[in-house]
């Protein structure tokens, strides 16, 4: 597939997600806009191509991470346009898991990224809005018609799991 048509299915995901929010109303205001309020290390993971759509972007900084199957992170200043923020900030506390099933075809499913287990106050998929977690699905769908855009999600829901594990045993929750 070529980065063009990459590029369009990250912008249909982007526009899937545009308005829909986790809740009806402004979940900031139950966590002081925590999302938006990180360290100055802090950034959001992108998927393979998205880098593009922020390089010399005023007010963010693409810039290298060890994690995130070898892709880049964005940091942000704490304030955006929404229509530019990145896929990472549309899908929270969600992310589209990606599996592969047993016949070998490719599972989407919107769950709980155990990641906002430490900052978010929406701790279980069923109090976000419905027409929020279809969304996220359905970007997932739309996003894994891309080979390296399907790799980076099987990759990344493997990680989700580990650190989903990892949190179980050391805090049995
Ligand atoms: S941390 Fe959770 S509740 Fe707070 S703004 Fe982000 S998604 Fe909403
Ligand atoms: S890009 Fe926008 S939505 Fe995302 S963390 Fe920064 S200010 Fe918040």
């Amino acid at each position: 597939m070529s980065q063009n048509q990459q590029t369009r299915l990250i912008l249909r995901a982007y526009q899937l997600l545009e308005e829909v929010t986790p809740l009806t109303t402004d979940c900031g205001e139950l966590c002081g806009h925590r999302c938006c309020h990180g360290e100055d290390h802090d950034g959001m993971w992108l998927l393979p191509g998205e880098e593009q759509f922020f390089l010399g972007q005023p007010g963010f900084s693409v810039q290298p991470c060890q994690d995130n199957a070898g892709y880049p992170l964005v940091v942000c200043d704490g304030h955006c346009d929404r229509r530019l923020r990145p896929f990472a900030c549309r899908i929270f506390p969600l992310f589209p898991m990606v599996r592969l099933s047993p016949l070998g075809g490719i599972m989407v499913q919107a769950q709980m990224d155990p990641r906002a287990q430490l900052s978010c106050p929406l701790r279980e998929r069923e109090q976000l809005r419905m027409l929020f977690r279809r969304r996220v699905q359905r970007a997932g769908e739309i996003l894994v018609s891309d080979p390296q855009l399907r790799a980076y999600l099987l990759e990344t829901t493997e990680f989700l799991e580990e650190v989903a594990a990892l949190r179980e045993k050391m805090l049995g929750q």
